[in-house]
């Protein structure tokens, strides 16, 4: 389907999307249902409860993901569903979650993308506002950092560096537009270090995840290839970052670049470039 040239303009869905699948941490099967919205950005509801509009102030730090707390509980792994949502021009949306993580799929944002193109997209009156990187913004932890620079346009650079052969130092970049999300960056899937998943296990992470749904490596090789694209692990980390991102409100203006970054960077870059308009209408309860 065509989809918006950009992400100025105002769109919805045409109709319901409700997709079920396990939770990468929890294991559990939990399903969403999307619905067409016009109040403005993305919202999120549990258990029938109305949704509330989404942002950074809802997140709650998580290992391995993003979590939103909403009024009546906690959702993890919202990352890749609002990459989706965001990265295919979507401004207005209802999200209903039955649950306490959005399932995982395969891995990637495909499945989200392709079910929505399955019932397509509904314009909207009315332009966005994106809000424009003022100056560079840098967060750093240690040698990881993102950064955001003043720039016409939406252009992200994501470089990551592991050990591991099997993904050693990428580098991605890209001018953003809803079909480039589509075709280069929601198929990349989530990857994991072998040496690294039984900590994760013990821990009580990753109940859901298999071989099926993220990619494994060792220290030199790929153990479910093929991959989807030779740098898939770079472009998951974008995907990442624009979904996390979305929890600013909306993508912004801006030059957006990021050096072995993780959630807790992403959503901290979300919280400086949020707009105006995404302030809480009641206290954050930190
Ligand atoms: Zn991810």
């Amino acid at each position: 389907m065509p989809w918006p040239a950009d992400y100025h303009n105002r769109w919805t869905l045409a109709d319901e999307v409700s997709l079920a699948g396990i939770g990468l941490h929890s294991g559990l099967v939990s399903r969403v249902t999307l619905t067409p919205g016009t109040s403005g950005g993305l919202s999120m509801g549990l258990m029938g409860a109305s949704p509330v509009p989404l942002h950074h102030h809802l997140v709650r730090e998580q290992r391995l993901c993003t979590a939103v707390q909403l009024p009546t509980g906690l959702v993890r792994t919202v990352e890749h569903l609002l990459a989706a949502l965001t990265g295919i021009g979507i401004s207005d949306v209802q999200i209903h979650v039955e649950g306490q993580e959005i399932p995982l799929l395969d891995g990637s944002a495909l499945p989200w993308v392709e079910a929505v193109a399955a019932v397509g997209l509904q314009s909207l009156d009315g332009q966005r506002s994106p809000p424009v990187v003022p100056e560079t913004v840098c967060i750093q932890a240690g040698d990881s950092h993102v950064l955001a620079l003043p720039y016409e346009g939406l252009r992200f650079s994501v470089a990551v560096n592991y050990p591991s052969q099997a993904i050693g130092q990428q580098f991605y970049e890209v001018e953003l537009t809803p079909e480039q999300f589509v075709e280069q960056v929601a198929p990349a899937r989530t990857f994991g270090l072998q040496n690294q998943l039984d900590a994760l296990r013990s821990a009580g992470l990753i109940k859901g995840g298999n071989l099926h749904n993220a990619l494994v490596c060792d220290d030199r090789h790929w153990l479910n290839p093929p991959l989807r694209f030779a740098n898939e692990p770079v472009r998951h980390k974008l995907l990442d970052l624009i979904g996390d991102l979305a929890l600013a409100g909306c993508l912004p203006q801006g030059h957006i670049s990021a050096y072995r970054a993780g959630h807790a960077l992403h959503t901290q870059l979300a919280a400086r470039l949020a707009m105006p308009c995404s302030a809480p209408t009641t206290a954050p309860n930190r």
